[in-house]
């Protein structure tokens, strides 16, 4: 199965003498409960080819689909409703609400969606917080948080809803060696476990290393596409 594809995907900022190809013609297929890294270097696109992947930006030219939706021509509040129920998000900005505890910031996709949490529901958001490390935080509230427990929030605010497909930029930027392991070794595990799909870009080859794909973007183009089969492989 696709969780998301790009066919012929560019993106150009700009008009005239200031324009920015910042994607040039990506075609890419995300297969379903895999964890996909972006690396690159600044300004090669990767922020881009998320945000269009995540229906956020839209490409110039070429289509997007996410699982069968091709999401290219969809307007503003079809794209909100997909993204609420089936995509989960990680930003460098954790955009955690400061007058809301832990547990209110993690089941805030509930309330945006306009219910509250099952039991079932519930119990899964206390097992992430669990398995993230941040259990015995859930009545804080964030400025009681460091940088990387804040963070841990944020992941486990997008994996709440279970969304299928999930964005997350720069994911361990803010952890330590440790904590960043327990992250990602968490994101590989669920895309084990639930067939969920993780997109994350980041410059950490650590982070890099626990993924089943590498795709090196230069230039708003693929150079590399490495599987984990040759990640892996020793001499
Ligand atoms: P990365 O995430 O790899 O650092 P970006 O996707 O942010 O790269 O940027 C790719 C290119 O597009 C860069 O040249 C950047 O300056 C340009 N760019 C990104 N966003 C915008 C924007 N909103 N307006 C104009 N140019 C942009
Ligand atoms: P609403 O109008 O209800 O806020 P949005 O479309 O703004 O709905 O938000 C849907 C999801 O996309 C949310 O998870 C939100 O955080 C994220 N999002 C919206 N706009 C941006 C953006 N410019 N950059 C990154 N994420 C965004």
């Amino acid at each position: 199965d696709i969780a998301a594809r790009a066919v012929g995907v560019s993106k150009i900022y700009g008009t005239g003498e200031s324009q920015t190809r910042a994607l040039d013609n990506i075609d890419l297929d995300i297969e379903a409960g895999s964890l996909t890294a972006i690396m690159g270097p600044s300004g090669s696109g990767k922020s881009t080819l998320m945000h269009v992947f995540a229906g956020l930006d839209s490409p110039t030219h070429g289509r997007i689909s996410i699982g069968d939706t091709d999401i290219t021509d969809l307007d503003d509040n079809a794209l909100t409703l997909l993204r609420r129920r089936s995509l989960g998000f990680v930003f460098q900005a954790f955009n955690l609400v400061p007058t809301l505890s832990v547990m209110s910031n993690v089941t805030l996709p509930f309330e945006l969606d306009g219910r509250r949490p099952s039991a079932l529901e519930l119990a899964w958001v206390r097992e992430l917080l669990g398995r993230l490390g941040i259990g015995m935080l859930e009545s804080r509230r964030p400025h009681e948080l460091s940088g990387g427990q804040q963070q841990r929030v944020a992941i486990a605010r997008a994996l709440a809803m279970r969304p299928q497909l999930v964005f997350a930029d720069e994911p361990t930027g803010n952890l330590d060696s440790k904590s960043s392991r327990e992250v990602l070794g968490l994101l590989r595990d669920l895309t084990r476990e639930y067939q969920q799909t993780v997109v994350l870009v980041t410059h950490d080859p650590v982070a890099a290393s626990h993924a089943d794909r590498v795709i090196f973007i230069a230039d708003g183009s693929i150079a590399h596409d490495v599987r984990s089969v040759d990640l892996g492989a020793e001499p």
